[in-house]
């Protein structure tokens, strides 16, 4: 390496932006590639594989899959979000004889789950390492997608992949049928359902942790202000531990990653109002009574906010129409305009 050339240092715990140097790989990836960029750099280091997660087919609809890749391709071909609830416990369970380390793609649920898991059962930990969880704040059941297909003309089991191109508002979900023809979709048609609580997983009723906080390195999307208008998209990222840490920095100096500092605090100014809404469970109070839904043992977090009890009772009475064959079929008989205002008046509710 040239001995002039700026070294970039890396600390666990602070939040960066960054994205993998290697343009193929933000190619096909989510926001900046950097999950990606750090598996491939895993494999390259003698990992024996990882688990990453897409969205495909069965005859009897949409499916999520969980599965261990080994090669570039392989990680390149699963790279990118998948918006639905994906089996990724299930499958280290399952996997527990392979030959490790495995790397783990994870929710921030999972990657708890996982350390859960890990507690009772320390030689999972000794061979799925590490956890990358990515940052999360609402995830949808594989029954939405068969629904949401069928609304806009398309038959689930036709489906072989979903991937969403995101960018701050706009944004691509493409979708690959089994004749190999591509269809392309405008992400807000499919994020509107998931903000309005549409075909939302049950377990993020409660949820209030988004960062990925027990994974060993949390990834997300930055959008702020700095990041909004460059011509290369950017992942967020902390690294939780020493071994990430150097990791991370050893990609950056081996010109694998750019990465800059964001600050944890920056990051959590920037997004103040966002984690005011989604990170506190005070306001969900009157909507899971009103969906029926059990409330967690233990004191609610956060402060009580009318305007966000508003947004809550909207989205867990979403949550709980969806769940019956009678409310998917009302909601998917809405025109698509009312289902983007009930998302819109929910995002101007739960910035107040
Ligand atoms: C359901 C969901 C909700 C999200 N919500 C937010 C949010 O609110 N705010 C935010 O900042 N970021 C969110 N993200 C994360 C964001 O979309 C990107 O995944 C993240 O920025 C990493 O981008 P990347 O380009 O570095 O990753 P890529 O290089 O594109 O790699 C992504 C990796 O994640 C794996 N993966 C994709 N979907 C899943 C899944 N469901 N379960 C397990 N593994 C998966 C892929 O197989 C791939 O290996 C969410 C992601 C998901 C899947
Ligand atoms: S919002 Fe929370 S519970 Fe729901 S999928 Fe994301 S991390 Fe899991």
């Amino acid at each position: 390496m040239d001995a002039s050339a700026k070294t970039t240092s890396i600390q666990a715990g602070q939040m960066y932006a960054g994205f993998a140097c290697d343009a193929d790989v933000r190619s096909v990836a989510s926001s900046g590639g950097v999950v990606s960029a750090v598996l491939l750099e895993l494999l390259e280091r003698g990992h024996a594989g990882a688990l990453v997660s897409k969205i495909t087919s069965s005859p009897d609809g949409i499916a999520a899959e969980t599965i261990l890749v080994r090669t570039r391709e392989e990680v390149l071909g699963c790279a990118g979000s998948s918006y639905i609830d994906t089996p990724v416990i299930q499958t280290v369970v399952r996997l527990h004889d392979q030959a490790g380390p495995i790397a783990v793609v994870a929710l921030p649920c999972q990657a708890r789950a996982l350390r859960r898991l890990m507690q009772h059962r320390p030689e999972l930990r000794e061979k799925f390492w590490p956890i990358i969880g990515l940052f999360c704040r609402g995830n949808v059941t594989t029954g939405f997608y068969d629904d949401f297909f069928r609304s806009i003309g398309i038959e689930s089991s036709r489906v072989r992949s979903v991937k969403v191109s995101r960018s701050h508002v706009k944004g691509r979900v493409l979708v690959r049928l089994d004749n190999d023809h591509e269809l392309s979709i405008p992400f807000m048609w499919l994020n509107a359902y998931r903000l309005a609580g549409i075909g939302a997983k049950s377990l993020c009723t409660w949820c209030d942790e988004h960062l990925a906080a027990e994974a060993d390195l949390s990834v997300g999307d930055i959008f702020t202000k700095p990041f909004k208008d460059r011509q290369i998209k950017h992942s967020a990222l902390v690294a939780r531990d020493e071994w990430t840490r150097s990791l991370i920095e050893e990609m950056a100096n081996g010109g694998k990653l750019s990465v800059e500092l964001v600050g944890m605090d920056a990051y959590e100014r920037s997004f103040k109002r966002v984690q005011r809404f989604s990170d506190q469970q005070a306001s969900r109070k009157l909507g899971a009574l009103l969906a029926g839904r059990p409330r967690p043992s233990g004191k609610l977090s956060g402060r009580f906010n009318f305007f966000h009890s508003l947004a809550w009772s909207i989205i867990l009475l979403n949550g709980k129409l969806s769940r019956t064959r009678l409310g998917r079929r009302i909601i998917f008989a809405l025109p698509r305009p009312v289902i983007t205002a009930m998302a819109l008046l929910i995002k101007v509710l739960s910035r107040l």
